[in-house]
């Protein structure tokens, strides 16, 4: 069901760090074949808003929403609706997710260069932003809590959700995102949700929607954050710089790095509970021991056969982007995690801890035995939308940060300038900018001081 890669031996080190890339598993996520597919999507929702975006919930999601915005009586019914224990699970994710995001914010730092001369760095809040929470195949309102924790914690003033019309959706909900995720996102104190999916989402929060009479549905955000599909993802893309986006957050993704120390079954289980997501997510075992191997096979094959979403697990871990991976030692195997850059990367070795603190590139890392990703899905406090497809080398999952700015506050006496004025002067000539300099002598007489 798994395809092997032996990369012991020889094979290994004749590889640097891109050769290696390329023959690990990874799935097809061609984002800029799907740019194809949004552009014209794009085009439609800034030439035709409101009218554009049923057009398009009624192509790709079934349903023709008559009302964009889900009213607040909806959303209040929800949550009543929730049932307890659900609501409970969602608020002890909300407290755990809350207390370490609000562990990252960040101070405003002061710097004295020279007497009389200040830097002042103040991290300053994005003002409005447009937070995906993906609702095709399956329906995440844990991504309504990584969404708005981190961006109420940074102190957003004003935050939107999209999240697809469900066309199971009976009664009040018919129409609208799932139930669960307006639950989620009333308990946070989000009253602006609409119900938009995909590409059209994402244009609908970069250009703003109007109704056909000019009424306003949804203003422009300045930033967009949130894991989605492949249309979500190259619509992100393309619409970079008219808004700014988060990294980008496809397909799941879940290495483990394993040991003959580690439990073939929990190995295993936690090799399915990624596929489930998607049949493009990945699922790749890096170890260096045959025998735990042989038994993570044997163990997926029992597992899979029960797993209630059987199809989608067997075509993720059967699919090119799955795979064994065999090494030589630990040691190999970091280099191979390494390169790889997972998502999500569990250490299931001795000295777990000790090995995971070598680590360079992972969205996140997840230590030991008795941290399964799905504890970082919904509880453990951690984000879970997190950088994919090799993104994690230079990028970091969602947090505080990825909704403040850093703002240089500049500020220097007329002494503190006199001091520094040759080396700007000097500068400035060096790079036949005379008016530069300039604007400095400018200041002391036309002269140097
Ligand atoms: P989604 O909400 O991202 O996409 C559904 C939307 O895609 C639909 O509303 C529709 O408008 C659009 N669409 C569907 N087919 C289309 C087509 N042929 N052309 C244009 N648009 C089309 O939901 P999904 O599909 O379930 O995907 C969610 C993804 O998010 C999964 O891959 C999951 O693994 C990933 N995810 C990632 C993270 C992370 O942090 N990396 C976290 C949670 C989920």
């Amino acid at each position: 069901m798994i395809s092997r890669i032996d990369l012991r031996g020889d094979a290994l080190a004749r590889l640097d760090a891109r050769q290696l890339r390329t023959v690990l598993p990874r799935a097809e996520f061609d984002v800029d074949a799907a740019l194809g597919t949004v552009r014209p999507i794009c085009e439609q929702v800034r030439e035709h808003g409101a009218e554009a975006l049923r057009d398009l919930g009624e192509r790709f999601d079934h349903v023709r929403p008559t009302q964009l915005r889900v009213p607040a009586e909806v959303l209040a019914s929800a949550l009543r609706d929730l049932p307890s224990d659900v609501r409970s699970a969602l608020e002890e994710s909300i407290r755990r997710a809350r207390l370490v995001h609000e562990d990252q914010r960040r101070v405003d730092t002061v710097t004295q260069v020279v007497p009389g001369g200040v830097v002042i760095e103040r991290h300053v809040p994005v003002e409005r932003v447009g937070l995906y929470v993906p609702g095709g195949r399956a329906v995440y309102p844990s991504s309504v809590v990584m969404n708005v924790v981190p961006a109420q914690v940074a102190g957003v003033g004003s935050l939107a959700v999209a999240s697809p019309p469900q066309a199971d959706n009976t009664g009040a909900y018919a129409g609208y995102p799932h139930p669960t995720i307006l639950a989620a996102c009333e308990l946070l104190g989000v009253d602006e949700v609409y119900t938009v999916g995909g590409a059209q989402a994402i244009a609908m929060f970069a250009y703003g929607a109007r109704e056909d009479d000019g009424t306003v549905v949804c203003e422009p955000v300045n930033l967009v954050t949130g894991p989605g599909n492949i249309y979500v993802a190259a619509a992100k893309r393309l619409l970079q710089g008219v808004i700014g986006i988060d990294a980008e957050a496809g397909p799941t993704e879940i290495a483990i790095l394993a040991d003959d120390s580690a439990d073939a079954q929990y190995v295993a289980a936690d090799l399915i509970s990624q596929a489930e997501h998607d049949p493009l997510a990945a699922s790749v075992l890096v170890t260096d021991s045959p025998e735990l191997a042989d038994a993570v096979e044997t163990a997926l094959q029992e597992r899979v056969s029960r797993t209630k979403h059987e199809i989608r697990v067997k075509e993720a871990l059967s699919g090119a982007q799955s795979g064994i991976v065999l090494v030589d030692d630990v040691e190999a195997g970091v280099r191979v995690v390494d390169a790889y850059g997972a998502e999500h990367l569990e250490i299931q070795t001795r000295d777990a801890a000790e090995v995971a603190a070598g680590i360079r590139n992972a969205g996140a890392i997840f230590v030991g035995d008795y941290a399964p990703v799905s504890l970082g899905d919904y509880a453990a406090g951690s984000n879970h939308v997190l950088p994919t497809g090799g993104c994690a080398c230079h990028s970091a999952g969602l947090s505080v940060q990825s909704f403040l700015r850093g703002i240089h506050v500049v500020d220097y006496t007329r002494e503190a300038l006199a001091d520094v004025a040759a080396t700007v002067v000097t500068l400035a000539n060096s790079e036949d900018l005379p008016a530069h300099g300039q604007a400095v002598t400018a200041r002391f007489g036309d002269a140097l001081p």
